[in-house]
């Protein structure tokens, strides 16, 4: 592998000219409008007077009050693990449809691969039946089927000159199915190798950059109940009325935004659960 610490330290790869630019635009707009931000707060409990929440308790024991309340978190998982809700114990939360988990390779590389655009999909032959095992299996698969993103060639800013910034996005098991991901760098190798086959290119030799994320690292950075990269899934019992609610069932100064909420996953829908959330206190309580 080359050494390219510079970039990896300057966080190139990651942050210039990439995604995360619509982040830092956003939170800059929220600062001028008096948001405050306080990160690395896991909200892990709550206290209670009558119908409302009274406080917020974070993982250092410190108390967040306020009038209003809108969790973030996963709507399923925060009822079951920080509400200590029955009806939404593991035993339940596991019983419920969940999408894909994710593993994923960011991976820095010197030159051009030519045959790679923006989206790619490397798929097999045997497309129902991977499918409909892939999910439940206890195995990283053996010959895994996964997408590419390419970002830098829509957008050359988000690479170094000379340079690509590929993501590489594999569905595998969640943690109900396949808990030991030790294997992860294994893996990571068995795409590398098939993709630098299938593109005739050596992506290993010029890899200047390598970041590999498994499901559990999804969970521990997102809180994405057992690694699910999308929260619930979309099936009929599961949206709509179905659905866990934006507002809770119990509190009536608490509120739920995000993908497991109504009316579902995806950046799009996420957007759209927002605007529904403050349209709703709004209507309720006259403020926002
Ligand atoms: C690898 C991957 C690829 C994806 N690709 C696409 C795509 O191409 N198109 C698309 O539309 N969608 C995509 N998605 C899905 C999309 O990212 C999600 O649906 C969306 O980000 C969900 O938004 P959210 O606000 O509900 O949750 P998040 O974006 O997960 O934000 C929730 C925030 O709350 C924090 N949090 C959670 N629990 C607590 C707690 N107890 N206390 C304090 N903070 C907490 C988390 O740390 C996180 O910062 C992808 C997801 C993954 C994982």
């Amino acid at each position: 592998m080359l050494n390219y610490t510079e970039l990896e330290h300057d966080g190139y790869w990651n942050v210039k000219g990439g995604m995360y630019k619509i982040t830092e635009t956003i939170v800059d707009i929220l600062k001028k409008r008096g948001v405050r931000f306080h990160f690395n707060t896991e909200i892990v409990g709550v206290e209670t007077v009558g119908e409302n929440i009274s406080a917020f308790i974070d993982q250092n024991d410190r108390k967040w009050t306020s009038e209003l309340y809108i969790s973030n978190s996963d709507a399923a998982s925060f009822r079951g693990i920080v509400m200590g809700r029955k009806s939404h114990t593991a035993q339940k939360l596991d019983a419920m449809k969940w999408t894909l988990a994710p593993f994923t390779i960011y991976l820095g590389v010197k030159g051009k691969p030519d045959n790679l655009i923006h989206h790619n999909y490397f798929l097999g032959s045997n497309f129902k039946e991977y499918a409909d095992t892939i999910f439940t299996s206890t195995q990283s698969p053996e010959k895994p089927y996964y997408y590419v993103n390419v970002s830098s060639k829509s957008n050359p800013a988000s690479a170094p000159e000379g340079c690509e910034n590929l993501f590489i996005l594999c569905p595998v098991p969640d943690l109900r199915h396949k808990t030991d991901w030790s294997d992860a760098k294994s893996l990571a190798e068995t795409i590398i190798t098939d993709l630098s086959a299938r593109i005739g290119y050596d992506l290993k030799a010029n890899t200047l950059t390598q970041t590999i994320l498994t499901p559990i690292d999804w969970e521990k950075q997102f809180n994405l109940y057992r690694g699910s990269g999308l929260g619930l899934a979309h099936g009929l019992s599961q949206v709509g009325g179905f659905r866990p609610s934006n507002k809770d069932e119990v509190f009536s100064n608490l509120y739920y935004v995000g993908a497991s909420t109504t009316p579902g996953t995806g950046l799009p829908m996420v957007v759209i659960s927002s605007k529904l959330v403050t349209e709703r206190i709004q209507k309720e309580h006259g403020t926002l």
